[in-house]
């Protein structure tokens, strides 16, 4: 390792003569310094061709009043390397502080989160002893987005923004796993049955996308039972792919039931980017104790090396890990008396790998990335743009008396160029017409004006009646405009209607 005059580290390979690889390493808060050193000492021994620009990212960052976490520096290292190894970091509690990990992931349009979650029975204890799932997660949509607004003195809304290319990508991406990494079956956990448009449209996308892999099998859980199914059997499963909240929460349930968090690596992709990382945080009541486990990040290193066509590196890393995981060298997130034969710390483990590195599991199937690809190049279909006609509105209103048929007077002779009130839901119940007695009712209504005649209307008749609305006196909180699209409606009925 040398120190060139740009400042950068430079791991050398003296076996290969290729040009140097450049990435970005931050060494994170709590145990990710110890974790990154160890896991720098095991890239370096095995050959890895890495010229590394350090960057400061996380807690000292944002104590410095820069509320993402990470600085304009920083940034540049990023854009110009393309290649994030990045520890955990600590996010401060309240303050504005925003995540470091969904910025970095939307800014530089890492859309794939990539978790392998696997069993290592017997050397781990785990109660699912065969286990080898791929999440894959979608990284930057639905409720991420992060878009909240309080709208009444009783309801908040959180808006779940779900895209045509966001969904093909991350879809498309999972096949090409599946089909690079030679996997069997590749599964879809939506909640379509409730949100039939959003999730809708990812479970739409999965059964088209799929018929173009015919080698592969499919198939769809709502992510209820898909979830059960997955923490009882998870065996079953194969690769499975997720809109972003579900994957965020089922993937750690995955990397849990391995046997310990800090056993998972993460590969967060993007067209141009590609952040790996250990699943885990930054652990801070095991900071500096030399007790955490590197495994986690190790991994998401040989994820990397496979990325940026160092294949070779990777598959000796990852084999040396197999091996001392089978020889017993635990840390204290995984020892157990039974099926460990010495207890380790952080340095001591990295020695371990380290001593290894040449050598293959004798029990466990070794790592072969001879055939893996550098990084798949996902194509997205252009989107014909649609024959849109708008036919209606529904204008949300923050009204106080609960009486939905009091409303629906104040507001039923407000007719606009054929715009009339349809239906009234409150929390997406119709209340009107014929509404339930029993139906508890917020401050929070949507009251629906649609055409009563087959034309669409003019955007001059929402306007007319919302001047309507407020000339009643009523507080419009906001509206939505209700479109056919090449005829059809894109918009979901009440509960109840
Ligand atoms: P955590 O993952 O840090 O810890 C959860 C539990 O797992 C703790 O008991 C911890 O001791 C243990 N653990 C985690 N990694 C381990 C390892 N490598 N070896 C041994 N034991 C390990 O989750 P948390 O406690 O909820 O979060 C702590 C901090 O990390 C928070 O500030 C949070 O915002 C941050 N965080 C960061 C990331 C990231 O940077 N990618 C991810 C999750 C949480």
């Amino acid at each position: 390792m040398t120190t060139d005059t740009n400042n950068a580290i430079v791991l050398e390979n003296h076996a290969q003569l290729k040009k140097a690889v450049a990435i970005t390493v931050a060494h994170g808060d709590g145990i990710g310094p110890e974790i990154m050193k160890a896991t720098l000492r095991i890239l370096e021994a095995a050959g890895a061709n890495l010229e590394i620009e350090e960057i400061e990212i996380g807690e000292k960052v944002y104590l410095k009043g820069i509320t993402t976490g990470i600085d304009a520096s920083a940034w540049e290292s990023l854009r110009r390397t393309k290649v994030f190894l990045k520890a955990p970091i600590t996010t401060p509690q309240g303050g504005g502080y925003k995540s470091l990990n969904v910025t970095t992931r939307k800014v530089l349009g890492l859309y794939a989160n990539v978790r392998p979650c696997v069993s290592y029975h017997p050397c781990v204890s785990t109660k699912h002893p065969i286990m080898d799932v791929v999440i894959v997660r979608e990284n930057e949509e639905d409720l991420y987005a992060g878009i909240e607004h309080q709208q009444t003195d009783e309801v908040i809304q959180c808006l779940k923004l779900v895209s045509k290319p966001g969904t093909e990508k991350i879809i498309r991406y999972a096949f090409e796993y599946a089909k690079a990494y030679n996997r069997k079956k590749v599964s879809c956990f939506t909640k379509d049955n409730i949100m039939k448009m959003t999730d809708g449209l990812f479970h739409k996308m999965f059964d088209s996308v799929g018929e173009e892999y015919p080698e592969i099998e499919k198939e769809h859980c709502i992510v209820d039972i898909g979830a059960a199914r997955l923490a009882d059997t998870p065996e079953a499963f194969d690769v499975i792919v997720m809109p972003n909240l579900y994957g965020d929460i089922l993937s750690d349930v995955a990397a849990q039931i391995t046997g310990s968090v800090g056993l998972g690596g993460s590969a967060n992709i993007g067209e141009g980017f590609a952040m790996f990382e250990a699943i885990h945080g930054s652990a801070p009541l095991i900071a500096g104790q030399n007790k955490a486990n590197p495994s986690g990040l190790i991994l998401g290193a040989v994820q990397m090396l496979v990325h940026i066509g160092q294949g070779d590196v990777a598959e000796k890393i990852h084999n040396a890990w197999l091996r001392t995981i089978e020889d017993g060298i635990h840390t204290s997130d995984i020892y157990d008396a039974q099926s460990s034969k010495s207890l380790t710390g952080t340095t001591g483990f990295a020695d371990a790998v380290i001593e290894r590195i040449g050598e293959r599991p004798i029990n466990f199937n070794a790592a072969d990335y001879s055939k893996a690809i550098a990084g798949f190049k996902i194509k997205v279909t252009p989107e014909e743009p649609a024959v849109k006609e708008l036919v209606g509105v529904d204008v949300f209103l923050h009204h106080k008396d609960r009486d939905p048929n009091k409303l629906a007077e104040l507001i039923n002779d407000l007719d606009s160029s054929g715009l009339k009130l349809s239906m009234i839901t409150n929390r997406g119940t119709k209340v009107w017409p014929d509404g339930f007695p029993e139906t508890f009712c917020t401050d929070h209504w949507r009251c629906r004006f649609k055409n009563d005649i087959k034309n669409g209307v003019s955007y001059q008749a929402v306007i007319d009646l919302l001047q309507r609305i407020q000339h009643r006196r009523l507080d419009i909180i906001k509206t939505e405009n209700l479109y056919l699209m090449n005829g059809k409606e894109m918009f979901t009925a009440g509960q109840g209607q």
